[in-house]
């Protein structure tokens, strides 16, 4: 069996295995082995009858004296043994299991693993693990430090610890090392083959440990690598046009601004702009909270593309948001006569003519729009684009093997630390603040005592402020589509609402509306014609209201803390006083408590990311961020020890050799 061997290869595992493995994300034995345990029973203590104890967690070794099944209420069956030693017998039920007396019949010879009850005088182990005893076979279940796994349907952790074991034994498995020796004796790291054996059986706890430390850093050079082959890649292309960054009128279109630039948004067109003179294309990964002001950062790299004779590309999610950046962007540039035009699927035909900014949707990758003369490709909200159309986009933009100066944005909040690996290659600007003058948006959490009081205030709220109120349904599932059921609790909310606001308009907005009722929704709320609008989680994006103040999120405790902070960002948006309110039934959440605290996306993140466990950062695991295995994001050691070593690797060019033929990276290398 090799590494690379679909599963199928292990004797007995067939096509009806092959299918459940799959949901567990497992196909070739590479993969099953990297399904690491979530936890060790500790089976290791093993006690002879006489001295069972209370409450214990042991091993027992002995014969099966007598053994059957017992018929109890219904169809329940209950498994009943007696096992002995040379100091005693003890009880043992299992339930439910009714090939047992099958395959350990009387006279067997057996070890059990399990917790010791109490009943009676007697002690009894109960629904104990279970492994006979044969010669020169060494425990896999029992008498041990146990693996329990992640298991899905009809794929038990008895039935994956045989398969892995199964496989540690084939002969030509060969689990190569790629580190160099000097880097294993460095970081006291274990050899790969023995992190492989020991993460899933070890002998001690500590060494379970130090073998995930290894496959860990394993997941985070290897990103790493990667991100440093492309960084490099990168700046061996020449940018499409060498350009001259003009100070004074930089200078003078920032101080005609309707505002002062915050110190992060200063600092970041400082990046970007020497960036855009270097001698090499930038490739910038702009990161700031909702709000906090990226479009004017991204306007005046476009500018100075503008000053220089040269197009800039902008690519926005959705029209409303290209719709949006068109407008923005016209006000900025109204003095300057800057050509702007919109491109979406919409727009019919592309007779642009001379245009020296395109603004878009993903169609400007797809329309016949004349790209002749890019020097700069901005891509906003960048998690909603796929790898691929990104590079198309960039691609489109280039001119022979040269390319444009690319500035990526992101509002996702994603931590420093997890930014500088998942995205390497790229340079970093952060926006840490919101501009001045925003007030704080007063969070409370609501316990279900006070939903009448809150019900009250608001109508007063509304009443005497005219205030506008969100009410998020709550969250019934987690799926990018609305499931009927989201959609009957958001439609019962209205109904139930309708009674309690007896005075109040209230409207209903959910995904499955037509796209002309969501408008006239939207419409009427925007207009005042509707005071309270019920929502599904779902409709989020692109919903502009700034008279809007009151946010109700109806069960707060079911959303990640990243969706939270998405939804309480829609009130807020004027010099008014804004309030979220999180109803919960939960008495005390965590995450709801570091709501009340935090109007920081990138805090949030950071409380997000210590809950979490790999791979599941901030609800961007739909976006196809990268998937964690074994590795944490929470783990900001590890990750700086793992930068440590792929820098190690990727300047000596032998330690570079081995890894990047372990790890494929030939064809990394290639894109
Ligand atoms: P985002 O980072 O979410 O894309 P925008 O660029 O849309 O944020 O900016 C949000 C709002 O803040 C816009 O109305 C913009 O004009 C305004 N804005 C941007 N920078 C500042 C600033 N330094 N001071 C005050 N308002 C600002
Ligand atoms: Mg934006």
């Amino acid at each position: 069996m090799k590494l690379t061997d679909p599963v199928t290869k292990i004797p007995t595992v067939g096509n009806a295995y092959l299918i459940r493995l799959k949901k567990l994300g497992i196909e070739t034995l590479e993969d099953l082995i990297n399904h690491v345990p979530t936890r060790y029973a500790d089976f290791s203590k093993v006690v002879k009858i006489k001295a069972l104890e209370e409450k214990t967690t042991v091993s027992v070794i002995g014969t099966i004296k007598s053994i059957k099944n017992e018929y109890a209420r219904g169809r329940f069956v209950i498994q009943k043994a007696v096992l002995q030693d040379e100091t005693g017998e003890c009880d043992v039920v299992w339930f439910n299991q009714r090939f047992i007396p099958r395959i350990l019949p009387k006279g067997t010879l057996i070890a059990l693993s399990g917790k010791i009850e109490r009943q009676g005088s007697k002690s009894v182990l109960t629904s104990p693990e279970y492994e006979v005893i044969k010669e020169g076979k060494e425990p896999i279940h029992t008498r041990r430090l146990v693996p329990v796994y992640p298991e899905t349907k009809g794929i038990s952790s008895k039935w994956l610890r045989s398969k892995i074991h199964l496989v540690f034994e084939s002969a030509d498995l060969m689990i190569k090392e790629f580190l160099a020796d000097r880097l294993l004796t460095d970081y006291h790291l274990p050899q790969l083959e023995e992190a492989y054996k020991n993460v899933h059986f070890p002998n001690h706890l500590i060494e379970a440990e130090l073998a995930r430390k290894r496959l860990a850093i394993n997941e985070f050079v290897f990103l790493h690598l990667k991100s440093l082959i492309r960084k490099n890649n990168w700046q061996k292309t020449k940018p499409t046009y060498k350009l001259k960054i003009a100070k004074g009128v930089v200078t003078e279109f920032i101080g005609c601004l309707p505002f002062k630039l915050t110190d992060s948004q200063a600092t970041s067109v400082k990046e970007v702009l020497e960036d855009m003179g270097k001698n090499f294309p930038m490739n910038r990964l702009l990161e700031g909270d909702v709000g906090s002001g990226k479009t004017v950062v991204a306007a005046i790299a476009a500018l100075v593309s503008f000053l220089n004779g040269k197009q800039t590309v902008v690519m926005a999610p959705t029209q409303i948001l290209a719709e949006q950046h068109f407008t923005t962007l016209n006000d900025l540039f109204e003095r300057l006569k800057v050509r702007i035009s919109l491109v979406t699927s919409a727009s019919k035909k592309i007779a642009l003519g001379k245009t020296d900014i395109f603004i878009g949707t993903h169609a400007l990758i797809h329309k016949k729009v004349i790209f002749d003369n890019v020097a700069l490709v901005v891509i906003d909200e960048q998690h909603r684009f796929g790898v691929e159309q990104r590079a198309h986009l960039i691609k489109r933009s280039r001119k022979g093997t040269v390319s444009p100066h690319v500035l990526t944005m992101t509002a996702t909040p994603i931590p420093r630390t997890v930014a500088l690996t998942a995205y390497g290659d790229l340079d970093l600007s952060t926006l840490k603040e919101l501009p001045t003058g925003r007030k704080i948006i007063k969070t409370w959490v609501i316990p279900e005592t006070k939903r009448n009081g809150a019900y009250t205030w608001i109508g007063k709220q509304i009443d005497a402020l005219r205030a506008q109120v969100f009410v998020i349904c709550p969250l019934i599932e987690e799926s990018a589509t609305e499931s009927m059921q989201q959609i009957k609790a958001a439609t019962s909310e209205f109904e139930n609402l309708k009674k309690v606001f007896k005075n109040q308009k209230i409207g209903l907005l959910h995904g499955r509306l037509k796209s002309k009722e969501k408008q006239t929704v939207v419409e009427n709320f925007r207009s005042g014609k509707i005071d309270i609008l019920v929502s599904t989680p779902v409709v989020e994006v692109g919903i502009d209201v700034p008279a809007a103040t009151i946010m109700l999120i109806e069960a707060a405790e079911r959303f990640g803390l990243a969706s939270l902070h998405q939804l309480r960002g829609r009130v807020g948006r004027s010099n008014v006083q804004s309030y979220c309110l999180l109803f919960t039934k939960s008495a005390y959440n965590k995450r709801l408590g570091a709501m009340k605290k935090s109007m920081s996306g990138f805090e949030l993140a950071e409380v997000d990311l210590a809950m979490r466990g790999p791979g599941e950062i901030l609800g961007v695991k739909q976006h196809g961020f990268v998937d964690l295995k074994i590795a944490k994001w929470s783990d900001s050691f590890l990750i700086k020890l793992s930068h440590e070593i792929a820098n190690r690797i990727y300047t000596d060019p032998a330690m570079f050799k081995k890894a990047a033929k372990f790890m494929r990276l030939g064809n990394i290398a290639m894109n």
